[in-house]
């Protein structure tokens, strides 16, 4: 989530160091219960953009009505559809007319046919650039947040042409388990890894739990690059 304006430029920096390409930041917060925070909204975008001129990082975030889809616009460089509104369709219609590349995580019940689907909505209004994101589904394990389903990965290279990445961050709510999930990730063949990081995950207003301090990013991220080209990618 984006807290203040100096934090969110403060991580951009850091992140940017570490080699990340796109910097993700809640502006408008799903959240679970109607009194956590709700996100900084149009505010939140423009702390993003601030981001942006200083860091060249693309920038991202989630949206969750059609008004957050117009206020995006020519502010950020992508949206994202949360796993809470993958199927809905009203929202999935504007974000393919809206023509802003979108990462679509899939719902945490979701099939891949269902979400596969959710994708088409997007681009069957002539958008397609879609990013599909895994972010754990519901299982009858509650020792972690969700289950990651990294089968994925090969399923939807075979089935789709669409960029998958993982975010081990909300499949796992543990930033124990993060690192672990990001290298399977990135061997199974994943495009991208999406990772919660927080100066401060103890103070953090959402999901501190599954947050990385930036150093363990920085090492994360070297320990990823390792393993990229084992497999014969790059990061
Ligand atoms: C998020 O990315 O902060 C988020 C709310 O994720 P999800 O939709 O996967 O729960
Ligand atoms: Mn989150």
């Amino acid at each position: 989530a984006i807290e203040n304006e100096a934090l969110m430029l403060e991580m951009a920096d850091v992140v940017k160091q570490s080699g990340a390409q796109i910097l993700r930041g809640g502006a408008y917060k799903p959240r679970t219960s109607p009194y956590s925070f709700q996100g900084l909204e149009e505010e939140g975008l423009h702390y993003l953009a601030e981001a942006k001129k200083r860091t060249g990082l693309c920038t991202i975030s989630e949206v969750t009505s059609i008004a957050a889809i117009q206020a995006a616009k020519g502010v950020i460089d992508i949206i994202q559809i949360g796993a809470r509104n993958m199927q809905n369709f009203e929202l999935l219609k504007a974000a393919g007319k809206s023509g802003i590349p979108v990462l679509l995580k899939r719902g945490m019940s979701a099939t891949i046919d269902e979400w596969l689907n959710a994708a088409e909505y997007i681009m069957a209004e002539g958008n397609e650039n879609v990013i599909l994101c895994e972010r754990g589904i519901r299982t009858f394990e509650k020792y972690t947040r969700n289950t990651l389903d990294l089968s994925v990965v090969p399923i939807i290279k075979e089935r789709t042409h669409l960029p998958i990445i993982i975010d081990p961050s909300h499949a796992t709510g543990d930033w124990k388990l993060v690192e672990a999930m990001s290298l399977a990730a990135i061997a199974a063949g994943a495009d991208g890894l999406i990772i919660e990081v927080h100066a401060c995950p103890e103070c953090a207003w959402s999901d501190g739990a599954q947050s990385l301090k930036p150093a363990k990013f920085a090492s994360l991220i070297e320990k990823g690059r390792a393993i990229a080209q084992v497999v014969g990618r790059s990061l």
